[in-house]
């Protein structure tokens, strides 16, 4: 096994850029997922969105920043620490400018990415905006003048061969590594997880002193899909009695725990949730590797 050649690499790449040059739809090209479900209000409710793409050579972590602009003095502590976060534990950084339109703020975009030390790639977005394509040069040229790019790339955010490109330049980039997050899934684990809690806490409230306190809640799959996210999750327990409790009187209490799941959960993402719930017995869930690691517990 020695002449075993690791090639794999992985890492996190952090996209930097001011508001509006399209960091957002290149995220969910990149993941070919829309994945603002972790943050309904991207300037509030997290600190980074991670959008993870997995591909036979490599697994790319991409942390989605708070649009940079030079008015930062003004904005909260928040924005700067989740920006400053994001850069800190990024072995590459992504500079998203638009084509054609350089400003202050993307200056601004650039000394942030320059003071990390990381190395950097440009892209260039909303080519397909540009008539002229000779136009181009020039500002390409310019810009691969700011400063000391592995590579400048042209490219519209919207064409999925242009984004497929720019991950074939990316991933040779990333450290040797292995991937950090199963293959099908597309961001991290936080609403999968508060999808978990929420469907337990409603197990908790309609079952009150019935509670089964040996039970699980392990998400199948979670996709989002033309606005609507679509979770799958089975609720584990260890006798066939409290399976019978949780699903009550012909699956009666099995819909009201799903269908309030459901509610908050639609709440929480402000979007459409299908959401199908199943339940198990498995005397030794505790002990099911694969359950196991369905549940996060795989170290
Ligand atoms: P962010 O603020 O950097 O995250 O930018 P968004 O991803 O929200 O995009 C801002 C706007 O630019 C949206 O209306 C997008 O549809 C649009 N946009 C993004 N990429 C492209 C592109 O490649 N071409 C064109 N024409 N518009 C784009
Ligand atoms: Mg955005």
């Amino acid at each position: 096994d020695q002449d075993v050649v690791e090639t794999y690499r992985s890492g996190y790449v952090a996209l930097l850029g001011r508001p509006n040059v399209g960091k957002s739809t290149l995220l969910n090209h990149l993941v070919g997922q829309k994945i603002s479900i972790t943050a309904p209000r991207p300037q509030t409710t997290r600190d980074q969105i991670l959008g993870i793409l997995t591909r036979p050579d490599g697994q790319a972590l991409f942390l989605d920043t708070p649009g940079v602009h030079s008015g930062y003095r003004s904005l909260n502590r928040h924005l700067l620490r989740a920006t400053r976060g994001a850069l800190e534990s990024a072995d590459l950084g992504v500079l998203v400018v638009e084509a054609l339109a350089w400003t202050a703020d993307d200056s601004e975009a650039l000394r942030w990415l320059q003071r990390s030390g990381i190395p950097l790639l440009a892209v260039v977005n909303k080519i397909d905006k540009i008539k002229t394509k000779e136009r181009l040069f020039p500002y390409l040229q310019s810009l691969s003048e700011r400063a000391d790019f592995v590579a400048v790339i042209p490219l519209s955010a919207r064409k999925t061969g242009d984004v497929e490109r720019l991950a074939d330049v990316l991933i040779p980039l990333l450290p040797l590594s292995e991937a950090v997050f199963p293959e099908d899934q597309v961001t991290d684990r936080n609403m999968r997880f508060m999808a978990a809690e929420i469907i337990r806490e409603q197990i908790f409230r309609q079952l009150g002193a019935e509670l089964p306190y040996d039970t699980a809640v392990a998400i199948d799959s979670y996709q989002v899909e033309n606005g609507q996210q679509r979770i799958e999750a089975t609720i584990y327990c260890r006798r066939s009695g409290q399976k019978a409790i949780i699903l009550g009187e012909g699956g009666s209490r099995l819909r009201v725990i799903g269908s309030r799941a459901r509610e908050a959960l639609q709440q929480l993402t402000e979007e459409r949730v299908w959401l199908g719930l199943w339940v198990k017995q498995k005397e030794q869930w505790t002990d099911d590797p694969h359950i196991l690691r369905e549940l996060g517990y795989d170290d």
